[in-house]
């Protein structure tokens, strides 16, 4: 074969891994796929976390308005992800966070004091300067959860796929449970690039779903968490639980 100039320069893409969560290009090798990875590897503020002994605290409530969306819904070939359309908010004192976006893991991603759940919902959100929040949701298996009905029958099982459906509404608030205590720490994405300075909301309450919902996501995807990280000192918090 003739030396071919083009073939060389392609050759490096081609054998590009993705990042994923096999032997090959999970977790554990991260930071070696990319220089942009390397956070992965060498920052100490990472999540997720295992829950232990947080700290009862009297913390800045959370408000909620999340607006109704028509479903679009993705198989990025690491989860299942459903994009949220502008004008959905959090706000934490006095800042505005918006939802972009919200997926799940399984099993869960955080544990509480060494146990995991059989899945966790992240919704991320993002302040006018950037600052990454997310709100993390254990599901736990139960009930049938009515909530996840409109869009849980168009999970997308292809790597790559989309589902784009104006008839299907939601409204992620609907997908949260009824009391919203919360643990809270800083952290990062638990994903690459595995960026810091992410302010984590973990639910105390979870969400349950039937064994069958939960077996619908599994088959798509399962072991989509990372392995829980060093706390390294920092602040974790939980809110006072109130008397009713
Ligand atoms: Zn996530």
């Amino acid at each position: 074969m003739t030396y071919n100039k083009k073939e060389q320069k392609v050759a490096p893409h081609a054998k590009e891994i993705c990042w994923g969560y096999e032997a090959k290009n999970g977790p554990d090798v991260w930071a070696q796929l990319n220089p942009e990875y390397r956070l992965c590897c060498v920052g100490i503020h990472q999540s997720p976390i295992d829950i232990v002994d947080p700290a009862p605290t009297k913390l800045s409530p959370i408000t909620f308005n999340y607006q109704p969306t028509s479903l679009n819904i993705h198989n990025t070939g690491n989860t299942i992800q459903v994009d949220y359309h502008k004008g959905s908010w959090i706000e934490v004192e006095g800042t505005k966070y918006h939802l972009l976006q919200f997926h799940f893991h399984a099993p869960s991603e955080h544990q509480v004091a060494g146990n995991l759940s059989d899945m966790e919902m992240h919704l991320v959100h993002k302040s006018e300067d950037s600052t990454l929040a997310v709100i993390g949701v254990f599901i736990k298996s139960g009930n049938i959860n009515t909530a996840f009905n409109s869009f849980w029958q168009h999970l997308p099982s292809a790597q790559g796929e989309s589902q784009q459906i104006k008839e299907v509404i939601l409204n992620a608030f609907n997908l949260l449970p009824s009391t919203k205590y919360t643990y809270r720490y800083n952290g990062s994405l638990t994903t690459p690039p595995c960026s810091e300075n992410v302010k984590w909301f973990v639910l105390t309450t979870p969400i349950e779903m039937s064994h069958s919902q939960i077996a619908a996501f599994k088959a798509i995807f399962s072991g989509n968490n990372r392995p829980v990280q060093p706390l390294n000192g920092r602040e974790l918090l939980v809110d006072i639980i109130k008397d009713r």
